[in-house]
């Protein structure tokens, strides 16, 4: 892997399911429903709920749920489709609340 430092990998805190890379993290500056909450690129091991469109600060957004894929917690939420072009970085992205993560190196 080179001599490049070690990004912590994200695991479920319910279960210990791994659900992302610290190479995909994007943002650590979203609010999700329980608090602060993490953007990730991808996520891995999960289960995506059916789309919903959900009206948020920044406007309306096509959304789904993200379940974790072993346990079945709610984990937060991964953006579909958005309708303003400021917004359209977070298509296909990862909200996962910071009290559903736990991390190791
Ligand atoms: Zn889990």
């Amino acid at each position: 892997m080179g001599e490049g430092k070690t990004l912590p990998t994200y695991f479920c805190r319910n279960c210990e399911n791994p659900l992302a890379l610290g190479e995909d993290l994007i943002s650590k500056k979203f609010v999700g429903a329980s608090g602060p909450a993490f953007m990730f690129s991808h996520a891995m091991n999960v289960v995506i709920g059916p789309k919903i469109e959900r009206k948020l600060i920044t406007g309306s957004y096509v959304v789904a749920d993200v379940m974790c894929g072993n346990c079945g917690e709610t984990l937060g939420w991964k953006y579909v489709e958005t309708f303003h072009l400021r917004q359209r970085y977070k298509e296909g992205m990862f909200v996962i609340e910071k009290l559903k993560l736990t991390k190791k190196l």
